[in-house]
């Protein structure tokens, strides 16, 4: 986390002439401009998610082909890691700069004249900056939110800290709240001390200019590269709370702690007494690596945590303050809840005072966003994984900021009244743009089986819903193929290989799942093998096996879904796949009609027991469900060629005769298994000990 004090440009003439080749059509300027904005996007101690901004003032053709100024600007929200030109809007300079003669100016009045001045009506906002990108008469500035320049500017002794790592050439701001109070006041300074060559504003970030795009992003390292090298100098690389004295918890009990702490703190933390079916649910991002945790350890986390953000920017994703947890507090569920409560209670006031007076209407949710959990690390929670990966992404930057700013001297955050004028901003909230909540968001679900055709859909379809997924198999090999055929590099989903016939690898997958998003609501159970073999013939070893396969891994399965559904307490669901053959055996398929009656009876006792803690336990009775050509079925892989041989049929044929023995004459797919499942955790909430033919209508399979 605390890198090498010397932040390096990384411009490379062959990279840019690469970029002015791709982006032709949109000029030399904006190209380069592009491929700057990249740069600094992909440097996280410079901008995180969506922070910072850049433009360039360069001709561009409007809607009758003339060529008019403009200045091409970050489009509000928009991440500079992936910019793209159409993520540069172009607006008319000349009229912007006409309001540099006014003296105030409505942030609604603002954001109206930027749209106006927009070449193309249907570009995004321009970035809440855009006027004092404007005013500055350079051709390219850049503006980053970088750790190091924020060790610097949130000190008591701040202005003086600044200018003596950053020398004469930087000027310095007071804070000022962002938007047209700030870049009049930009303009003015440019005006007064036209050789400046960056601009430092105390407690948010800092600007650097230049006439060559290579000129200002090459200024942005300079300047950061300076703040580095101060602060290193009277730090040391790893500022003293990252060195791990006291020492945190060794890693391997950290995990096992974090473990069985996660699945209650997404349960404390969203305080909702709302019915299990309408409460609000948060997946957990984990971060504990060997600083984090040591930061967490040191006597002085406490109190930082009441602090604030090291940039107003943040706020939106971690709010003010982050969450506490001290060591008792992982395995005392009361104790949680008072720190919890407590929060809750700060948040409240703060709104009451410091928002209310600036007219927000209504408290965002109180929620913490972020826990350091003593000796352990940091916890970010949210509805979705991205969100939480977003808010553990900036925790981290924080973190490492607090322990270089307490290894200075003291670290000041803005005051909370300026700090509430940013996160009940119109123009920040518009930044998170507009979220629809899909119907599982929050939810985590946990599918074995998975590399195979029906846990492979239902996961998929639990996944489409919203949740964060685990995908659970015996098979590395097919289960890495059907992550990677899923969602490719989504965090919303892990795999985990495990043989569920041995109980301590169900343990180690239950806790992989919890480690890995926070806990476990929903459980499908899929797994399962067949062997085919008329009882004269039986193999004794073969039926053990079945029989572990599909009875007591499901047991084991149940057994370890009631701990972490009881420990967490908000509900959840369980589905097992227990087949037509439960109720309708065939002849020499024995051992697995015998093995999912047991499961199927397990569920039913699983149903009687799981009430206690609200959680439902329903089954699914499907049959010939041969999957595709992707994901073909390995039951019948395994059973398909005896079933040809016995009814002289071809795998086609095969297909049609199952086909046609159901009374609906319809093939059976994943697909229609995985929306029953879905309907069964989704909606089914008065439901429990049931179960649902997905069979084509088979008579003999009714249920009873
Ligand atoms: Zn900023």
């Amino acid at each position: 986390m605390v890198h090498d004090p010397r932040m390096q440009s990384r411009w490379s003439d062959a990279h840019a002439r690469e970029f002015v080749a791709r982006y032709a059509a949109h000029g030399e300027d904006l190209a380069l401009r592009v491929y700057t904005s990249r740069l600094i996007g992909e440097d996280q101690d410079l901008v995180l998610h969506g922070g910072g901004n850049t433009s360039v003032k360069t001709m561009q053709r409007d809607a009758l082909g003339r060529s008019v100024r403009c200045l091409c600007v970050k489009g509000s929200g928009a991440d500079l890691v992936a910019v793209e030109p159409a993520g540069l809007p172009a607006l008319e300079l000349e009229p912007l700069l006409a309001l540099r003669s006014l003296s105030s100016m409505s942030d609604e009045a603002m954001v109206a004249e930027l749209r106006r001045r927009l070449l193309d009506p249907n570009a995004p906002n321009p970035s809440v900056e855009a006027l004092l990108h404007a005013f500055v008469p350079h051709r390219f500035v850049d503006h980053t939110h970088a750790d190091a320049i924020l060790a610097l500017t949130n000190q008591p002794d701040g202005e003086r800290l600044v200018q003596q790592a950053l020398g004469k050439d930087a000027a310095i701001l007071g804070w000022i709240f962002p938007g047209f109070p700030l870049a009049k006041a930009v303009d003015e300074l440019v005006t007064k001390q036209p050789n400046v060559r960056a601009i430092v504003l105390m407690q948010h970030g800092i600007f650097t200019f230049g006439d060559t795009a290579k000129e200002s992003y090459e200024r942005m390292i300079e300047f950061v590269d300076r703040a580095e090298r101060f602060v290193v100098a009277r730090t040391g690389a790893v500022p003293a709370m990252l060195r791990g004295e006291p020492a945190p918890l060794p890693h391997a009990e950290r995990q096992r702690a974090l473990a069985a702490f996660l699945p209650v703190l997404r349960a404390v933390a969203p305080i909702d007494a709302a019915p299990v079916e309408k409460r609000m649910h948060v997946v957990a991002d984990v971060r504990s690596h060997d600083e984090l945790a040591a930061f967490s350890a040191h006597p002085d986390a406490a109190a930082l945590c009441a602090t604030g953000p090291i940039t107003p920017d943040h706020v939106i994703r971690t709010k003010g303050r982050y969450l506490f947890v001290p060591r008792a507090a992982m395995t005392d569920r009361d104790a949680l809840q008072r720190a919890v409560h407590d929060y809750f209670a700060w948040y409240r006031s703060y709104f009451e005072s410091c928002a209310k007076p600036l007219g927000a209407p209504l408290m965002l949710h109180p929620m913490p966003c972020v826990a350091v959990v003593e000796g352990c690390g940091l916890v970010a929670l949210a509805p979705s994984m991205r969100a939480a990966s977003i808010a553990a992404d900036i925790a981290e930057h924080t973190l490492k900021v607090w322990a270089q700013g307490s290894a200075l001297s003291r670290y000041v955050p803005l005051p909370e009244r300026e700090l509430a004028a940013m996160e009940y901003w119109p123009l920040e909230l518009k930044k998170l743009g507009k979220q629809s909540k899909p119907h599982l968001a929050g939810r985590i679900a946990l599918v074995t089986g998975a590399a195979g055709a029906i846990g492979f859909a239902c996961a998929k379809a639990l996944l489409d819903n919203g949740a964060c997924v685990m995908l659970v198999d015996r098979d590395g090999d097919r289960l890495a193929a059907a992550a990677s055929r899923i969602a490719p590099s989504s965090r919303s989903v892990r795999t985990f290989v495990a043989d569920l016939t041995d109980e301590a690898q169900v343990h180690a997958a239950f806790d992989a799942c919890s480690l890995a998003f926070g806990g476990v609501d929903d459980i499908v159970l899929s797994h399962g093998i067949a062997h085919v073999s008329k009882l004269a013939e039986m193999d004794p070893l073969r039926f053990d096996a079945v029989m572990a396969a599909n009875a007591k891994a499901t047991m084991l399965a149940l057994k370890e879904s009631a701990r972490v559904l009881r420990l967490q307490g908000t509900g959840g669901s369980v589905v097992i796949q227990v087949s037509k053959n439960a109720f309708a055996p065939g002849a020499g398929f024995g051992a697995y009609s015998a093995s999912k009656a047991a499961a199927l009876q397990l569920g039913r006792i699983a149903a009687l027991e799981f009430a206690e803690f609200s959680a439902r336990v329903n089954m699914v009775n499907a049959d010939a469900v041969f999957g595709d050509h992707e994901t073909p079925s390995q039951l019948w892989a395994e059973v398909g060629p005896d079933r040809m041989k016995a009814r002289g049929l071809d795998a086609d044929g095969l297909r049609a005769f199952y086909r046609d023995r159901s009374l609906l004459k319809r093939t059976v797919t994943p697909q229609h298994v995985a929306d029953a499942v879905l309907w069964l955790i989704a909606h089914a909430h008065a439901t429990t000990g049931a179960v649902v033919p997905v069979d084509g209508g088979i008579a003999e399979a009714f249920p009873r």
